[in-house]
């Protein structure tokens, strides 16, 4: 089948699907470079790019072997769109699995529990995890947001709370309930200078009692509940996907080559620990002309020298100047460009 514009996208995946079937099952191909054959566990559609993600028993033993893979699957996905491919490594993960499985817990009355994380920190991640928060609340679901950037929390400033929480008569922390939604922070239990100094074990702690030793549902159970998470890929993370069952991530990133370079470590590092990735939201990539509506981007024009990341891109948010006067003087204001991400996912 040549290059045709397919303008069905369910029969489009499904035809790639069948391909990829067909080139697993009916030729030897995969015994090249693996044991077993790879399954294929993640494919998406976005802007004329198609995402495939192969679950694969090993990494492959050399660049060589990996590019022979992709030329292949290239040759058979023949479409006019960018076809992006990443892995997961299941060799390792289901030993990891076990141990964690056995140590996961859940947090009660919570129901699903989606990590924001970002590879460099000031790309907007806190930002975006609260209008994450705001926008699936609007969808009309009960949604929490935990702060869990233990060394630099911010969500005091980002939702102008500056009110200690108070405890039940079993001492459990009770969430700050604001515009609806369940929200819990370092910061409004210590001050963000003292957090600064935790590491290690007192930041673990820290993110246990977060976890656990607040009543999340105290105001109602939650369908979901948001992490922000800090930046770059951490004992914090770690702990995380340890002591939970996690849903999805989101990774912010800024479009500049430094920015996404640190992303590309992170969605590495969650791929790897087969943690589900959503996609990737590509934020204060443009500023808009407030007078002819022109697109100018803010931190790089050649796209081609772009690190690319494998995972889907859930939108591209422009720099709103609006947003970051909201943002420092606390107001929760839900913006439409992050609803479209939101729209994307759920
Ligand atoms: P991070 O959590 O990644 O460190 P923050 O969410 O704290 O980043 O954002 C860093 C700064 O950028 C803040 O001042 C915030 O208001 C601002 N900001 C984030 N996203 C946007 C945006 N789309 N438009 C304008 N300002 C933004």
């Amino acid at each position: 089948m040549g290059r045709q514009p397919f303008k069905n996208l369910k029969k489009m995946l499904e035809d790639i699907q069948q391909k990829i079937l067909n080139i697993f099952s009916e030729t030897n191909f995969w015994k090249e470079f693996f044991q077993t054959p790879p399954t294929l566990s993640s494919i998406k559609i976005l802007e004329q790019k198609i995402y495939l993600i192969f679950q694969i028993e090993n990494a492959f033993v050399s660049n060589q072997h990996q590019i022979k893979f992709e030329e292949k699957i290239q040759r058979v996905i023949d479409y006019n769109f960018e076809l992006l491919i990443g892995y997961e490594v299941f060799k390792k993960a289901p030993v990891l699995e076990k141990k964690q499985l056995q140590s996961k817990r859940d947090i009660v009355g919570v129901e699903k529990i989606y990590l924001v994380a970002s590879g460099k920190g000031g790309v907007g991640k806190s930002t975006t995890s609260l209008q994450l928060a705001l926008g699936l609340q609007q969808k009309g679901l009960k949604v929490g947001l935990l702060d869990a950037d233990i060394y630099g929390p911010s969500l005091s400033t980002l939702t102008g709370t500056f009110e200690k929480p108070d405890v039940t008569t079993d001492k459990k922390i009770i969430p700050i309930q604001k515009n609806g939604l369940a929200l819990m922070s370092l910061s409004f239990l210590v001050s963000a200078d003292k957090a600064t100094i935790w590491r290690g074990p007192m930041a673990q702690s820290a993110l246990l009692q977060l976890l656990f030793e607040v009543e999340w549902a105290y105001h109602g159970d939650l369908d979901v509940l948001i992490i922000d998470t800090p930046p770059g890929t951490g004992d914090i993370h770690l702990s995380l996907i340890q002591q939970l069952v996690i849903d999805g991530v989101i990774l912010v990133t800024t479009p500049q080559r430094l920015a996404v370079i640190d992303a590309v470590k992170a969605q590495d590092m969650f791929l790897k620990l087969n943690i589900p990735i959503l996609g990737y939201i590509e934020n204060m990539a443009y500023v808009v002309c407030s007078k002819c509506d022109h697109h100018q981007e803010i931190f790089c024009n050649d796209r081609k020298n772009v690190v690319v990341l494998k995972i889907p891109k859930l939108a591209s948010i422009p720099h709103i100047p609006k947003l970051m006067k909201d943002c420092d003087e606390g107001k929760m204001f839900l913006y439409s460009q992050y609803l479209e991400a939101i729209n994307t996912i759920f």
